[in-house]
């Protein structure tokens, strides 16, 4: 080190060291705040007032920091901490650790609007106790990270994991997920519960006919007119694998699924998607089984009910396709001839 670096040091080492660390807290990269004991600002540095658009100047001195963050009153984390109280955490934000897994702190991770920034951003936040000499709390630290980005792309990958690649509807493992909570729902509120099974008709002769990027195309709109026709914003259509897809619809009752079921044949034959090696219509077309869970059918599984649709969309192909079939006991000796012949 030079002499005039030890000069220096020397300098450094005689300056006031609280001045020294709230300087170094006032420039610290991360964003934080600091209350005392009574909720009163203490400080308030440079990356928080970047991160929130307050100035430092507006919070000195001041309890209400939740406007910073918040656009209606309710505690923060500091508040928490200072409070011991850590019970409505679970309430206030949307992960949280516990504090036995990190002694004397807490971490909490939220959605805030940021009223001042004009921005929603999602944080994190890290607070932790700073104690006297005797071991008495007197200030309290948050520290804050914007994780926006990331929780967007984290949110944006998941939702693509839940989509089918080729017709951007929901896959198996979205429908999978979905169906067992309706049914589960169902069950609690003795709902009934419909699905259908929907397979398009002849398709192996579509894509002989067509070649596999055309099928590929035509399944995509036979997509597009399940999403367009079925749906009120509780359904779901999904596909399943191949051509065939399914429709979940909670709360509704074996005539309203059929309806939906008759528009969505009747939209695709409207599609006028041409199979000209189809033997029984100029137009693709498809089959649909329809089953409905009500309250005297408690003692159904679920996985009756997926067998049930199956059995009536078998059903369906049996009398002909490219028509609607409900499932009744007939299905059951229908399904066993489809799958012998
Ligand atoms: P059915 O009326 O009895 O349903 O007859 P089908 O020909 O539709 O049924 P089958 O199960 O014999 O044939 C399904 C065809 O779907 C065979 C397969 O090549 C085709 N297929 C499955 N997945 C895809 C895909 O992702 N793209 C395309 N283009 N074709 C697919
Ligand atoms: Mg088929
Ligand atoms: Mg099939």
């Amino acid at each position: 080190m030079s002499c005039r670096g030890r000069d220096e040091l020397r300098g450094f080492e005689e300056r006031d060291h609280g001045v020294f660390a709230a300087k170094l807290m006032e420039h610290l990269a991360v964003a934080a705040f600091v209350i005392d004991r009574s909720s009163r600002v203490l400080i308030w540095n440079k990356a928080l007032e970047r991160l929130t658009g307050v100035p430092a100047g507006e919070m000195i001195g001041r309890t209400d920091y939740w406007r910073a963050f918040y656009a209606e009153q309710r505690p923060c984390l500091v508040d928490l901490l200072l409070a011991g109280d850590f019970s409505r955490a679970g309430d206030l934000y949307e992960a949280w650790s516990d504090p036995d897994v990190n002694p004397g702190g807490l971490c909490a991770e939220n959605w805030c609007l940021m009223p001042r920034a004009g921005r929603k951003c999602y944080l994190a936040f890290d607070v932790g106790p700073i104690f006297d000499e005797s071991g008495d709390v007197i200030a309290v630290v948050e520290t804050l990270r914007d994780l926006t980005a990331h929780k967007r792309m984290e949110a944006e990958l998941e939702d693509l994991a839940g989509r089918d690649a080729l017709t951007s509807i929901a896959n198996r493992r979205t429908f999978d997920n979905r169906l067992g909570e309706e049914w589960r729902r169902c069950r609690r509120m003795a709902q009934p519960l419909s699905l259908l099974a929907i397979d398009v008709d002849y398709f192996k002769q579509y894509n002989d006919a067509y070649g596999h990027l055309q099928g590929d195309e035509c399944l995509k709109r036979v997509a597009g007119c399940l999403q367009g026709e079925a749906l009120r914003g509780g359904d779901l259509a999904a596909r399943l694998g191949g051509e065939e897809f399914s429709i979940i619809l909670p709360q509704t009752p074996n005539s309203g699924a059929l309806a939906v079921a008759e528009r969505i044949r009747k939209s695709l034959r409207a599609a006028r998607l041409m199979h000209g090696s189809s033997p029984i219509s100029q137009y693709v077309t498809v089959s649909i089984g329809v089953v409905t869970t009500t309250d005297e059918s408690a003692v159904m599984e679920l996985n009756e009910l997926v067998a049930m649709a199956d059995a009536a969309l078998y059903c369906a192909k049996r009398r002909g396709r490219d028509c609607v079939v409900s499932f009744s006991e007939d299905c059951c000796d229908a399904d066993r001839l489809y799958l012998s012949r």
